[in-house]
């Protein structure tokens, strides 16, 4: 397993995570062993906003001998009260459901707690005017949460949550039909989607990634607004690929997905290579560098991806990318403007006049 350090709370957090979506359906038995299953096979991070009801107590069965080494998100606003998912942001219900959430994980302590689904100002209003907020803050300072996070899918909402300086964790929908203005969940632009994922980067939030796939829609021709099916993996490296992503939580329902989501870990650069978008970029961001390597092998060694990553992060205000590039081998002052990488690129990046800008920028 791959792990990525939160920068503002030092969790190790494996790339790969649970979503829980269907699991609910399966039976106990089935569920319980992929749990286990992921967990020895370095999986360490699962959210908990799930279909039904049951899911929580499987987590209990599966994880309560190994809680210290997992982390929860779990959602202050998720009702399960009738078994099935709902939405609330009454105060009384939301206490009642996190003391049985709490007790069905079998644990006393949530490591992410969430603010749950915002994307509405009205949503934002009522999750404050009802207490919730307060509730949820209340607990972090009694240790019963031990940091904060917010799901939405909207930039412009995830702005707002993120300006109040309390959000440690975003859970964001991050795939090419939402970033590319494709699906029922394609909020903003897809450059004003970037600069929330380079905000986030900056300010030391992490993402952690939902509906990966667009809720499978970009596994299938039929279904993809590209008319062309993408792989698992190749949607997992995307969202990977995306600033402040530190984990990507697929839906799993039994031991064959968890050991589908496992093979990324295996999978080949060809396998995983997601350039093909390049034919269906918008205009707002075609030009844009998306840190893919596809352009890679540059014959002077430099890393184009993250001399690009670092650079974008500069530029909007991350103090440690600077840094970070610094410890670089190669900087962009040693590009020989070879134009192998102006040709490969199928976003159409005129990369190597872009290596004489970073290279001013940075003075290396
Ligand atoms: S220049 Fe193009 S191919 Fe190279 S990393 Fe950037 S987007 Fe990918
Ligand atoms: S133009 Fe520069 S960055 Fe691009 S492949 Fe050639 S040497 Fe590498």
């Amino acid at each position: 397993m791959e792990y990525r350090i939160h920068k503002k709370t030092g969790d190790k957090i494996s790339i790969l995570g649970l979503g829980t979506s269907y699991i609910a359906d399966t039976p106990e038995k089935d569920a319980v062993e992929a749990l286990i299953y992921a967990h020895e096979n370095g999986i360490n991070y699962a959210d908990l906003a799930t279909a039904g009801a049951r899911t929580f107590g499987y987590y209990g069965t599966a994880f309560a001998s190994v809680r210290k080494e997992m982390f929860y998100q779990v959602h202050f606003g998720a009702n399960y009260e009738t078994g099935e998912y709902g939405w609330t942001t009454k105060l009384e219900t939301i206490k009642r459901q996190i003391d049985w959430m709490l007790t069905e994980l079998k644990t006393d302590y949530i490591d992410y707690g969430f603010i749950h689904c915002l994307d509405a100002a009205s949503d934002w209003q009522a999750y404050q005017k009802h207490g919730v907020l307060d509730y949820l803050l209340d607990m972090k300072q009694a240790g019963a949460v031990r940091h904060i996070g917010l799901s939405s899918h909207t930039p412009a909402l995830a702005r707002h949550a993120l300006d109040t300086g309390l959000i440690d964790q975003l859970m964001f929908s991050i795939n090419a039909a939402y970033d590319y203005q494709h699906g029922d969940y394609a909020n903003g632009s897809a450059s004003e989607r970037m600069a929330l994922y380079r905000r986030c980067e900056a300010e030391g939030v992490g993402i952690s990634v939902m509906k990966p796939f667009s809720g499978g829609q970009l596994l299938d021709a039929n279904t993809s607004p590209f008319g062309q099916a993408l792989t698992q993996y190749q949607c997992i490296q995307y969202a990977l690929d995306k600033p402040g992503v530190l984990t990507v939580l697929p839906g799993i329902r039994d031991l064959a997905d968890v050991k589908q989501l496992l093979g990324f870990l295996t999978a080949s650069p060809e396998e995983r290579d997601y350039s093909i978008l390049g034919t269906f970029t918008p205009k707002d961001v075609t030009g844009t560098c998306v840190y893919c390597n596809h352009c890679q092998p540059c014959p002077a060694g430099l890393n184009v991806g993250l001399i690009n990553k670092y650079y974008d992060l500069a530029a909007s205000g991350d103090t440690m990318a600077a840094d970070h590039y610094g410890k670089l081998e190669k900087k962009a002052s040693a590009c020989v403007s070879c134009g192998h990488c102006d040709k490969r690129c199928p976003f159409h990046v005129a990369q190597s006049e872009r290596m004489k800008e970073i290279a001013a920028y940075f003075g290396m």
